[in-house]
């Protein structure tokens, strides 16, 4: 079994001038969020002994640091942590850029004033919907509430341009995340819990916004059922239940992290980014610098 860092990212770049910007169409192979057939087979055929990561669809293979070696081998039980930004004050950079398309809110239900179809802070920056008319794509701009029916719509024009794995529910963003940056940024940026980037260049460009790319991240995992509160029952008449917020503390349930991918974004909680300690490793050997990880219990 290969362990590798997969930082699926995407082309964008954050632009100084997002109004001058227009649309771009991708090849499919971007569109879609998936790698080129060849490339994926590559990956999957690469050297057990070396490390693969695809990069903006190619394939990089590099020596395995030997204790990702150690770790693969089953030695030790694997640890999580959760990515926070590093709150070291040098780190000034602050971004003013969005994503290009959302999926809006739902009115919410007139009996228990909660919105249905769910939410996420789940963000696709490879979904490329500029395939859609451009009354579509205005439409999808907009994150205001909408009818049920017309949320469902919205959705199911998302569908096929989104990759299997992604969660369509309100607040899901799509596409290059676009505007200016100022201040001083890490190789890895998070301009708030949910959303990482990473610095396209080591270069440190004080003055100009640094070509920055958010990575588009995988949901998987749950919290572990005892750090849980009991479940609050369905609303009678549109079927939704209160949900709960984040556990203080909370654990991860071990059965359900995911073995194919070391970073993600947390099914049971969108707002919470993911690490193991292959890919935390992997920052520390690089000398990446912007976030720091806080070690999490896993049952
Ligand atoms: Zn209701």
């Amino acid at each position: 079994m290969k362990h590798v860092m997969v930082f699926v990212l995407h082309h964008a770049r954050v632009m100084r001038h997002s109004s001058s910007m227009a649309l771009r169409r991708t090849p499919e192979s971007e569109s879609t969020g998936r790698n080129a057939p060849s490339v994926e087979a590559a990956f999957q055929a690469a050297p057990e002994e070396l490390m693969a990561e695809i990069l903006e669809g190619e394939l990089h293979l590099g020596p395995r640091p030997a204790r990702l070696v150690r770790v693969s081998a089953g030695v030790g039980r694997m640890k999580y942590y959760e990515l926070e930004r590093d709150p070291s004050p040098h780190y000034t950079g602050n971004l003013n850029a969005k994503h290009t398309w959302w999926l809006p809110g739902v009115e919410s239900c007139p009996v228990c004033d909660l919105q249905p179809e769910g939410g996420t802070s789940a963000q696709y920056p490879r979904v490329d919907l500029s395939a859609l008319s451009s009354e579509e794509q205005k439409k999808l701009s907009s994150a205001w509430p909408v009818p049920r029916e017309e949320f469902i719509r919205r959705r199911e024009l998302v569908r096929p341009l989104a990759p299997p794995h992604a969660v369509l529910e309100s607040g899901a963003a799509f596409g290059p995340l676009q505007g200016t940056g100022v201040g001083y940024f890490g190789q890895l940026v998070m301009q708030n819990p949910w959303s990482l980037c990473m610095r396209l260049e080591a270069l440190e460009r004080i003055r100009n916004a640094p070509e920055l790319r958010d990575i588009q991240l995988e949901t998987h995992g749950r919290f572990h059922p005892d750090c849980l509160p009991p479940p609050n029952p369905p609303c009678p008449t549109c079927g939704v239940a209160m949900g709960h917020g984040v556990p203080d503390p909370y654990w991860l349930d071990a059965s359900s992290l995911p073995p194919h991918v070391d970073i993600f974004r947390l099914a049971d909680a969108s707002t919470l980014i993911i690490a193991n300690e292959r890919l935390v490793d992997a920052v520390h050997r690089l000398e990446l610098d912007g976030v720091v990880f806080k070690e999490l219990e896993a049952r």
